[in-house]
């Protein structure tokens, strides 16, 4: 384990870059970023800390990047995951207190494949999905041009 400050500047510029983070902007130094070395099944998780850790050292979340899978990444990838790891960081609307969310998504792709859409939820997935290709395409006809 070790402190992980390049990530730091990363998430710390998504968290001013992205509106959704916008709950995260007075509370950057809240949290804190370590490379794992191990191998992992995991690229990212962000765990939140205990009330003791919070009160010793005002940290309120950790977030682990698991260092061999990190350096496969891309720059845009790297950017994905930081991202990706900051939507677990919520905020108790009425305490003010961060928690952390689980996805919006969790689904086989078998039961996708039997049902289609038939979940609103897998339904909004598969609406960004689109929305995301179609971006890719107007990407893609903006490079030819
Ligand atoms: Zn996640």
């Amino acid at each position: 384990m070790e402190l992980a400050n390049d990530i730091r500047d990363l998430a710390e510029s998504v968290i001013d870059e992205k509106a959704r983070h916008s709950h995260l902007r007075t509370k950057k130094d809240k949290i804190i970023y370590f490379y794992d070395d191990k191998p992992r099944k995991w690229i990212g998780r962000v765990i939140k800390r205990s009330k003791i850790d919070q009160l010793l050292h005002g940290i309120e979340v950790a977030m682990l990047i698991c260092k061999p899978l990190w350096d496969e990444l891309t720059d845009e990838q790297k950017k994905c995951v930081v991202d990706h790891e900051l939507c677990h960081i919520e905020e108790n609307e009425k305490t003010g207190e961060t928690k952390i969310i689980d996805h919006d998504l969790q689904e086989f792709y078998c039961i996708v494949n039997d049902y289609g859409l038939i979940m609103p939820d897998v339904e909004r997935m598969a609406q960004a999905f689109e929305n995301a290709r179609r971006d890719e395409v107007t990407e893609d006809a903006q490079e030819r041009t």
